[in-house]
C-alpha cells in the first residue's frame, strides 16, 4: 500500500463516535489502511477527577452511539481517561506492522469502552502491548511525541474539522469525513466515490477545551497560588484593570472565571467588576474578588459590584484552590444544564423553547432592518397510524431521519430548525421573501419523501411524507410574532386539507 492509499483517522480513546468508528472499520475489513492521527478532544481528561458533569456528558454521548450503532456492544465507563500516554505510546510504535498496531489500537479502544479499564494507565498499556504482540518500548520519547501530537492537533482544530470527532481524510483524493457515518457512508469514502452532502453537526462530537482562569492583579499569582489547578486548567496573568480589559478583548474565548485582586488596584477593582458584570458577554463567568481580610463592607460592596463570590488573601492556598475549582465545576455544570434545557434530546435540533427565542430575536431584528421574516411550520402526515402500525422506536427513527432529512435543506447561517413538538417542526428564515420560503419548504417536502422511508399506512403516499405551512411578513408594531405562526399554522392545515404531503402559504 503505498501513502497515498491511506485514510489518515483523526480519532481520541474516550471518544465514543471513534470507538464506534474504529469498529465499523474492523467489520468492513479497513483497517490496514487507516493511519492513527491521536488527538486530545478533552485535554483536562483525568480519571482521577471525573465530576458528576463529565459523567452526565459522558452518559448523553454513549445514548447516542448506542441509538446511532446498535450492532456496537459499549459500557458506560466510570470516568474520563487522559488519552496522552496512549497516544504517545501508538506514536512511538508508528514504525510496526500496521496489522499489530491496528490491533493495539482495537484493544485499547475495547479496553475502556467495553471493560471500563482505566488507559491511562501506564500497566494497562503494557498488558494491551503484550496482547497485541507488540514489545512495549523501552522508552518512550515524550518530546518528540508531544511535537508530532501537537501537529495533527493543530490539523485537526484546523479550518476543515474545527475541533470535530470523528474526523478522516482520504490522502489521495483529500477528501474529508467528519461524523459518525452510516456503513454505506463509509464504504463510498474507502472506494473513493463521490460522498453526499451530509449534515456534519448531527454526528461529531465537539473539543472540549480547558475551561480558563483569568488572574488580574499585580503580584496576584503570589497571593493566590493555583499551581495545582494549572493542570486542569488553562491560567492567565494580567496586572491592571486595563490590561484585563485588552486581554479580554484579544481573545475568541470567553474565561470562565476572573479573579481579580483588590490589594494593588482598589477601586479600580470593583470598578472591573461592574463593568464585566454591565456585558452581556461575561453573564456567565463567575467573578471573584480578592480582599485583603474580612471586612463586612469592602464585602457588600463587592457583592454590589456583581461578584459571584470573594475570598480573602488570608485564605490558605489550598483552601483558595478548593475555592476556585468548586466555582469552575460550578460554572461547567450550570453550560452543561443550560444545552440540554436548549436541545432536543431526540432530533438533536433546537427546542420549542429555543424557536421562541430565536423568533423574538429576528422579529426585532426584522423590525430594526425592515427585512422580510419567514416561518415554516411542518408536521408529519399520519405519523399517529406510523407509530400504531411500526411501533414507537421505529417511530422515533422515524422523526430523526425527517429531522436530518430537513436541516439539510437550509444553508444560510440565520436559518434555523427546531423541534416544536411531537411530529411538529418549525423553521425561522430571517431575511427571506415568501417566495424563497416556500421554496425552502418545498425542497424539505421532496427530502423527506425522497428517503422513502416505508408507510404502508398513510393516505398521501406509500412513504413518509410532510406537510408544511409557510408565512411571511416584515414585521413591524402593530403585530406579534405569534400572529405569524398562527398563519402559518392555518396554511399548514390548508396543505393538509389539500392532500398533504405539499405546501401551503398565507400572507
Ligand atoms: P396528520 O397527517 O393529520 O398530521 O395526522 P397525524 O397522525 O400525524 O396527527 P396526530 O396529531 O393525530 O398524531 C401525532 C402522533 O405523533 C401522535 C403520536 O403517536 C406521535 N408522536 C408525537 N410525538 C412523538 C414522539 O416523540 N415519538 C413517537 N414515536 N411518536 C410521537
Ligand atoms: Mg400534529
Ligand atoms: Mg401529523
Amino acid at each position: 500500500m503505498s501513502a497515498k492509499d491511506r485514510f489518515l483517522f483523526y480519532s481520541d480513546f474516550n471518544c465514543p463516535f471513534c470507538f464506534a468508528l474504529n469498529e465499523r472499520i474492523l467489520v468492513m475489513g479497513d483497517s490496514a489502511k487507516v493511519a492513527w492521527r491521536g488527538i486530545e478532544h478533552m485535554p483536562a481528561a483525568s480519571s482521577q477527577k471525573s465530576t458528576l458533569v463529565d459523567q452526565t456528558q459522558l452518559i448523553n454521548e454513549v445514548a447516542v452511539v448506542r441509538k446511532r450503532a446498535p450492532e456496537i456492544t459499549l459500557v458506560t465507563p466510570p470516568f474520563r481517561p487522559s488519552t496522552r500516554f496512549a497516544n504517545q505510546l501508538l506514536f512511538a510504535l508508528s514504525d510496526c506492522e500496521s496489522h499489530a498496531l491496528s490491533h493495539l489500537r482495537t484493544l485499547i479502544y475495547r479496553a475502556y469502552w467495553q471493560l471500563g479499564r482505566d488507559i491511562s494507565d501506564i500497566a494497562v498499556l503494557q498488558e494491551l502491548c503484550q496482547d497485541a504482540g507488540l514489545s512495549y518500548p523501552a522508552q518512550i520519547d515524550a518530546g518528540a511525541a508531544s511535537d508530532a501530537l501537537d501537529v495533527w492537533q493543530g490539523q485537526w482544530a484546523g479550518e476543515r474539522f474545527h475541533s470535530r470527532l470523528p474526523a478522516m481524510v482520504a490522502e489521495k483524493t483529500d477528501k474529508a469525513l467528519l461524523g459518525f457515518p452510516t456503513f454505506d457512508l463509509l464504504s463510498s469514502f474507502f472506494a473513493g466515490s463521490d460522498m453526499p452532502d451530509v449534515p456534519e453537526s448531527l454526528a461529531s462530537c465537539e473539543m472540549k477545551p480547558k475551561q480558563s482562569v483569568l488572574l488580574v492583579g499585580d503580584g496576584v499569582e503570589a497571593r493566590c497560588d493555583v499551581t495545582e489547578l494549572k493542570a486542569a486548567y488553562q491560567v492567565d496573568y494580567v496586572k491592571s484593570d486595563s490590561a484585563a480589559q485588552q486581554w479580554l478583548s484579544e481573545q475568541s474565548c470567553i474565561p470562565d472565571l476572573i479573579l481579580i485582586d483588590t490589594h494593588i488596584l482598589a477601586e479600580r477593582a470593583f470598578k472591573l467588576c461592574s463593568q464585566l458584570r454591565s456585558n452581556r458577554v461575561y453573564r456567565t463567568t463567575a467573578v471573584i474578588m480578592l480582599l485583603d481580610a474580612p471586612d463586612a463592607e469592602r464585602e457588600l460592596a463587592a457583592f454590589d459590584a456583581g461578584a459571584t463570590d470573594v475570598m480573602f488573601d488570608l485564605s490558605n492556598p489550598k483552601v483558595c484552590q478548593a475555592r476556585l475549582d468548586m466555582h469552575l465545576r460550578m460554572k461547567r455544570s450550570s453550560s452543561l444544564l443550560s444545552t440540554l434545557a436548549r436541545v432536543d434530546y431526540l432530533t438533536e435540533l433546537p427546542n420549542r423553547r429555543e424557536y421562541d427565542r430565536k423568533l423574538e430575536d429576528e422579529w426585532l431584528l426584522g423590525r430594526r432592518a425592515a427585512t422580510e421574516l419567514s416561518v415554516v411550520l411542518i408536521d408529519i402526515d399520519h405519523f399517529k397510524n406510523y407509530n400504531d402500525n411500526y411501533g414507537h422506536s421505529m417511530g422515533d427513527d422515524c422523526l430523526r431521519q425527517v429531522a436530518r432529512a430537513m436541516v439539510q435543506c437550509l444553508h444560510r447561517p440565520g436559518d434555523m430548525l427546531a423541534r416544536y413538538g411531537g411530529e411538529e417542526f418549525v423553521a425561522v428564515l430571517p431575511g427571506t421573501p415568501l417566495k424563497g420560503a416556500v421554496l425552502v419548504a418545498q425542497a424539505m417536502v421532496d427530502a423527506v419523501r425522497n428517503q422513502a422511508i416505508p408507510h404502508a399506512f398513510s393516505s398521501a403516499a406509500e412513504v413518509v411524507t410532510i406537510s408544511a405551512g409557510v408565512s411571511t411578513q416584515i414585521p413591524d408594531t402593530q403585530s406579534i410574532p405569534l400572529q405569524l405562526g398562527q398563519r402559518a399554522d392555518k396554511a399548514l392545515y390548508e396543505a393538509k386539507d389539500n392532500g398533504r404531503n405539499r405546501v401551503k402559504s398565507h400572507v
